[in-house]
Order: structure tokens, then C-alpha cells, then sequence
């Protein structure tokens, strides 16, 4: 797929569960089992779905999946599953190494979004994975990430955000910012103070990244909110408002979280939003 200038790829870094109400908040599970069947812990399957867009100059991918340094324990609370897929191993597949990347957009600092973002080398010392990228984070994101609160602190790890701010890798933004003349970060609120969508556009098409405001093809179901966000009702705010643009522009939705579906068309009927088109990033 090519936006303006940019050739866009999308590849899947990881397998990860978490337990179904965590994840469609207040839709019942007789609902969201029909389409996320549950295991026998209650938990369904997600992925990382990491976006690469390249221009020639710049190299930039978009969020960096759960990474390698949870604790053996974590590991198996949340089923990280790397068997088949890693995040170093399918850059290297379409050709890039870790040296090459430009720009990392971290849409959040929850650790399945910024994980991968930094490593142990051989001396177990921390080390940004992209050592020649600058990488962006709103500002009102990384205070939060940094004091926690006592609800979301299980899902900020620092050590995959703090080294990079004292190596000085870190760009810290402020609300909407233009990244170049194809590519919009937006800031929301909802699901934590400071989380971007990251916007593609060029004169034909538009491709938005929504992060967790709809990171799986069930939470185009408006109700349908993570019992994670902070400020649910202003989830619903921003989905209502994005996922109407999306319909009205034809744009296509990017789901970050979804094994099955990488990206969405959608309509809108009888007062909820529906799949249009499904469609693979190539
Ligand atoms: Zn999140």
C-alpha cells in the first residue's frame, strides 16, 4: 500500500492474551465470545500489529508490541507468544534492521504498545531497540506513565520508556502534531491522558491507526470499551467522533489488537457502526 510518499507494511510482532472483560469492558460475554471465543481462563487472543511506513528517508514504525522483558511469570499471566513471530525477526523480513529505523510513534507507554521499545544487551544493560531513532511520545503520556495511578499501574512498565528519555532518544509532544505532509499524530484522552492515533493521509486515502480507541474489529460496537481506559465516557466521545469521520471519508481503520482482521472499511446503519470492507495491507 502506498500513501503519498510512503510505502505502508504491517506485520504481526507477538500473541498476547488477556481476559475477555478486561478487554470489551461492559458487553457481556454471551456477546463478545460469539466473535472472541474465550479460553479456559476467560482470556481471548490479541496481537501486536506493528506499522511501518517508509519514504525513502525516513524509516518509521508505529509502536513496538510487548518486547522480551516481562518476567517469566508475566509471561505466562499474559501468554506472550512469540513462536512464530518477533519484532527484530519480521523487520528483518521486509529487509530493515533494527539501525535503520528513523522514527519509532509510540502511541502509548502501556507495555503491549512500548515493550519492544528497549532491551537487555549482553551486560544487562538497558538499550533503546531502534538506537538511531528519535522516538515520540505525548508529553501529558509519559507523566502519566511515570506516576501511575493505583487502577493502571500493572500496565506501565518504566523500563520500557524511562532509559529512553535519559539517553536522550525521547521526543516528548504536545496534542495534535504534524509529523511531516502525510502523516498526523492525534492525542486523546480516553483510554490514558495522551495516547495518539496515528493518521496517514494523502489526496486519495486515508489510513488512521486508532491505537486502543478501536483496536479490535469488535469495538466498533460503541459500548464496547476496555475496563482499562481511564475516562471511558470520553472513549465513547472520540470513537463516536472518529469512527463517523471514518464513515463519512471512507477512511481505513487500522486494528492493532486484532489476530484476525488488519484493517476495516466502515459503515454506519441503524444508529451503529458495521465492517464495510475488509482489507490486507500490501
Ligand atoms: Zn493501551
Amino acid at each position: 500500500m502506498k500513501i503519498g510518499e510512503y510505502k505502508i507494511a504491517s506485520f504481526i510482532s507477538g500473541y498476547f492474551k488477556l481476559d475477555g472483560g478486561i478487554v470489551f469492558g461492559i458487553i457481556p460475554k454471551a456477546l463478545w465470545s460469539r466473535t472472541n471465543p474465550a479460553d479456559e481462563n476467560n482470556r481471548v487472543q490479541l496481537c501486536n500489529r506493528i506499522l511501518l511506513l517508509d519514504n525513502g528517508k525516513r524509516r518509521i514504525i508505529v509502536d513496538t508490541g510487548c518486547g522480551d522483558k516481562l518476567s517469566k511469570k508475566l509471561k505466562e499471566i499474559y501468554v506472550i507468544d512469540n513462536s512464530q513471530y518477533n519484532l527484530i525477526g519480521e523487520l528483518n523480513k521486509l529487509g530493515y534492521k533494527p539501525e535503520d529505523i528513523t522514527d519509532v510513534i509510540l502511541t502509548h507507554l502501556h507495555f503491549d504498545h512500548s515493550g519492544g521499545s528497549t532491551y537487555y544487551n549482553s551486560n544487562q544493560q538497558l538499550c533503546p531497540t531502534f538506537p538511531n531513532a528519535v522516538y515520540y511520545v505525548q508529553e501529558k503520556q509519559y507523566q502519566w506513565a511515570i506516576t501511575p495511578t493505583e487502577r493502571d499501574k500493572a500496565s506501565y512498565f518504566k523500563n520500557d520508556f524511562e532509559p529512553l528519555m535519559n539517553s536522550g532518544h525521547m521526543k516528548l509532544i504536545s496534542d495534535n502534531y504534524k509529523f511531516d505532509e502525510f502523516i498526523e499524530l492525534i492525542a486523546l484522552s480516553g483510554h490514558t491522558r495522551g495516547m495518539m492515533m496515528v493518521k496517514i493521509k494523502d489526496d486519495e486515502s486515508v489510513l488512521l491507526h486508532t491505537a486502543d480507541l478501536v483496536p479490535m474489529e469488535t469495538h466498533l460496537s460503541l459500548p464496547a470499551i476496555s475496563s482499562v481506559d481511564s475516562f471511558p465516557l470520553m472513549s465513547l466521545y472520540e470513537k463516536k467522533m472518529f469512527l463517523s469521520s471514518a464513515v463519512m471519508e471512507n477512511w481505513m481503520i487500522f486494528l492493532c489488537h486484532d489476530p484476525n482482521t488488519e484493517c476495516i472499511r466502515v459503515h454506519f446503519d441503524r444508529e451503529m457502526f458495521f465492517t464495510k470492507e475488509k482489507l490486507q495491507i500490501v
